[in-house]
């Protein structure tokens, strides 16, 4: 039996299937593809799979409804999914993110992206929960959790608690892309009413206070915010 990582690929494009399949393999990872979304889920019952790259649009049942019904089941529901989809589909991504996929990348995709963004999902398998002792460097960016501290080049910056938590929430998953709707989960833990424009401006706030180090927190276009992968900064730009 083989050891290396299995990726399961859902793509009906033979051809982008095929270079997919050729840059994972190039990494040493097992590469197994599939057609449909039925097949990926006749799939799952017999192989242990680290990681699933779905294409949205697919013949049938689509990736929306592959992954709601794979979300569904408590022994597959861990599998990190990325989303391939289309310029077009990006408001469909809002529900995959909703849905639990982890990320999404948009066709067509350089390799160096795809490779960037698998290894990303791969390292947050197992996610870190928040250390309350932790001292995240990032760069020239130090997030402070004890003492609730943001330090950038040396000089302190005065954030609000929800300014604090936001950026400690997004730092926490580099290159992880989360709705607005996520975002306000996790840091208004109270469940407070809120309007989801909320979540803008304190982004707004925050960027404005961090200044020199506002490119940390990056808007995704129709999906909503994320903190800046290191790995992802050559090939962002
Ligand atoms: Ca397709």
């Amino acid at each position: 039996m083989s050891k290396k990582v299995k990726i399961l690929v859902v793509e009906d494009e033979k051809d982008i299937a095929e270079l997919v399949r050729y840059n994972l393999e190039k990494e040493d990872w097992q590469v197994l593809c599939v057609e449909t979304g039925e097949e990926a889920m006749k799939f799952l019952e017999g192989n242990t799979i680290a990681l699933i790259l779905l294409d949205l649009m697919l013949p049938e049942m689509d990736g929306l409804e592959t992954c709601r019904l794979i979300k569904q089941e408590s022994q597959w529901k861990n599998i990190p999914i990325i989303f391939l989809t289309a310029k077009s589909e990006e408001s469909d991504v809002i529900v995959g993110l909703q849905l639990g996929a982890d990320d999404y990348i948009t066709k067509p995709f350089s390799p160096k992206v795809l490779i960037a963004r698998v290894k990303a999902v791969l390292r947050r398998l197992t996610p870190e929960s928040k250390n309350p002792n932790e001292v995240r460097h990032i760069g020239d960016l130090m997030i402070d959790i004890p003492k609730h501290k943001v330090v950038y080049q040396g000089g302190a910056i005065e954030l609000t608690t929800i300014e604090f938590n936001i950026i400690e929430f997004l730092s926490r998953y580099p290159g992880r892309v989360f709705t607005r709707d996520q975002i306000m989960d996790k840091v208004w833990k109270e469940g407070k009413f809120i309007i989801d424009r909320a979540v803008d401006v304190h982004i707004r706030g925050l960027r404005k206070k961090l200044d020199k180090a506002a490119d940390f927190i990056e808007t995704v276009r129709g999906v909503g915010y994320r903190f800046k992968d290191e790995k992802d900064w050559e090939q962002d730009e």
